[in-house]
């Protein structure tokens, strides 16, 4: 195997001071992550923890779609609105889903400390507003959110959202105490940094084009050379010995 050394991504907020590397040979690893956004970073730096020999194959750069671009706001919940969710796949299944986000939250707030991620700036508490007067939907929402999803949560009423912000184009908010802001830019390239310092081996402009999921070995293209491939070793669920030392399973 070996890595060819496209540029060097110096000052990318700190964090990302490293050698951007593009794989162009044959390699041989437990894990293979496709896509260095939140969630590739994530696993590949929770495999490697584990111990697994990982390769994250990145078509771009770190963070080169949504999640060099997000806002930096975590709190419990999803991309559409907690009314739709429970419409879309029922109550009970909603609240599991917002307990893993819960979840979530706290993952993200056990790496964005200062002393993993430099400059992280964490800041306690998020103010959800509401740009159309529906006051009246407030306290089901806060009882929905508060008692049954169990979250803490604190009703903010017209005047006191429009003092805290200054202006008048808002009318009430819900106030999330344990939800919190971070620099998100700075937060994806330090999962990067932390998943390199773990062990895992972060290969970028290396988009994959195909794979072969046949098999216990798994074979992940990239165009780089005709030969360029990564078996990954990993099989689905398997948690035999011989997967986890990294020995080739039978
Ligand atoms: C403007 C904006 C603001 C946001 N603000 C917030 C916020 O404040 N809080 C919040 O929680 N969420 C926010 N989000 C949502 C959040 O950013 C995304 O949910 C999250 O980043 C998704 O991460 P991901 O790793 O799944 O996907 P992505 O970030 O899209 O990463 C996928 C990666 O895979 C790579 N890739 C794709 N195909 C291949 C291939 N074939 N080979 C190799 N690489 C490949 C891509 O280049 C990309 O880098 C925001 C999103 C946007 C757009």
């Amino acid at each position: 195997m070996s890595e060819t050394s496209t540029s060097t991504a110096t000052g990318i907020d700190g964090a990302a001071v490293a050698e951007r590397l593009r794989l162009s040979f044959d390699l041989d690893v437990d894990i293979c992550v496709v896509g260095a956004g939140l969630a590739g970073l994530t696993v590949a730096l929770e495999a490697a923890r584990l111990g697994a020999s990982v390769a994250v194959l990145e078509g771009r750069h770190v963070g080169w779609n949504a999640s060099g671009h997000h806002l930096g706001t975590v709190m419990p919940g999803y991309g559409l609105p907690v009314g739709d969710l429970i419409a879309r796949i029922g109550f009970e299944d909603t609240r599991e889903l917002w307990s893993l986000s819960k979840e979530g939250a706290d993952y993200v707030r056990a790496n964005a400390t200062e002393q993993l991620i430099p400059g992280i700036a964490l800041s306690e508490g998020v103010l959800e507003v509401s740009n159309v007067e529906a006051g009246d939907q407030l306290i089901s929402r806060l009882q929905l959110l508060g008692e049954d999803f169990e979250t803490e949560v604190e009703g903010w009423q017209v005047d006191r959202v429009r003092d805290q912000l200054k202006t008048d184009h808002y009318f009430h908010g819900v106030y999330y105490p344990t939800a919190f802001q971070i620099d998100g830019r700075k937060y994806v390239h330090g999962l990067a940094a932390l998943a390199r310092r773990a062990g895992a081996r972060i290969f970028e402009d290396t988009p994959v084009v195909s794979m072969d999921p046949s098999g216990v070995r798994k074979r992940i293209v990239t165009p780089s050379s005709p030969a360029t491939s990564i078996s990954a070793r990993r099989c689905g669920g398997c948690r035999r010995r011989c997967c986890r030392s990294g020995a080739t399973p039978p």
